[in-house]
């Protein structure tokens, strides 16, 4: 039976009390963590996306139309995608620190903006891709975010001239097998799982967890999860808050 807290100073306290206990810590996290940097959940059709965007994002985040309307696509992933202004919050912070410390083993993120890393992480398994890399589709060189910002149109490469494409798991683009691979190896070889921000139910999320052959499955997350009964602690609170500790 799951420990339920709702009280972020009493989650933390909790947290930290069973983090220190652990040895071998994963967390497996989803937007929540992000949008607690203030990045917005690019799913969120506010007024400003109904008025300058003629398609769904989902329908502007595929493999289709990336192919055929690239200008749009780039129009959306500049304004929508790329949050350069965002700074780590407390637990990015946080998981850093104990990775420093040698208690985490690694963090898995279903994220794009590459906060972990800013706020030092160094083994971060991102499920679908970053947008601070860009890579040109016929000679390899690595553009930044920061470079694709200023540029207009359909981005070129310098070098070459050939078509620069988001390193981003598009919908309908299936998943890298070795970052996959990677998360699944630390996720079978951890003895806490940490799940936070994400509610759980859409693919790989919900599969990723069944790996973890642990004893402490902590869920950090303001809705209800359909793995809360499994878990042993679960942290119905803001993520950066539960790891303000
Ligand atoms: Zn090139």
């Amino acid at each position: 039976m799951a420990q339920v807290i709702t009280d972020p100073t009493e989650a933390a306290r909790e947290l930290s009390r069973r983090v220190e206990k652990a040895e071998r810590i994963v967390f497996f996290g989803g937007a929540g963590v992000s949008t607690a940097s203030g990045i917005p959940d690019f799913r969120s059709e506010d007024g400003l996306y109904n008025m300058k965007f003629k398609y769904p994002p989902e329908q502007m985040l595929s493999h289709t139309f990336f192919v055929n309307h690239t200008a749009e696509f780039y129009d959306f992933y500049r304004e929508r995608m790329i949050a350069l202004d965002a700074k780590p919050n407390q637990a990015h912070l946080k998981l850093a620190e104990l990775e420093e410390q040698g208690k985490l083993l690694a963090v898995v993120t279903q994220n794009i903006d590459g906060l972990h890393q800013d706020a030092g992480s160094k083994r971060v398994f991102e499920l679908h891709g970053s947008v601070r890399r860009n890579i040109c589709q016929k000679c390899g060189h690595t553009y930044g975010a920061e470079w694709i910002l200023e540029t207009t149109g359909v981005p070129h490469c310098e070098k070459c001239g050939g078509l620069i494409k988001p390193d981003v798991v598009l919908y309908e683009e299936a998943l890298n097998d070795a970052v996959m691979m990677g998360a699944l190896k630390a996720i079978s070889q951890a003895d806490m799982l940490i799940v936070g921000g994400t509610s759980l139910v859409v693919y790989p999320a919900a599969g990723l967890i069944q790996y973890f052959q642990g004893n402490e499955l902590v869920i950090c997350n303001m809705q209800p999860t359909p793995q809360d009964a499994s878990a042993d602690l679960v942290c119905a609170c803001d993520i950066a808050k539960a790891f303000a500790f």
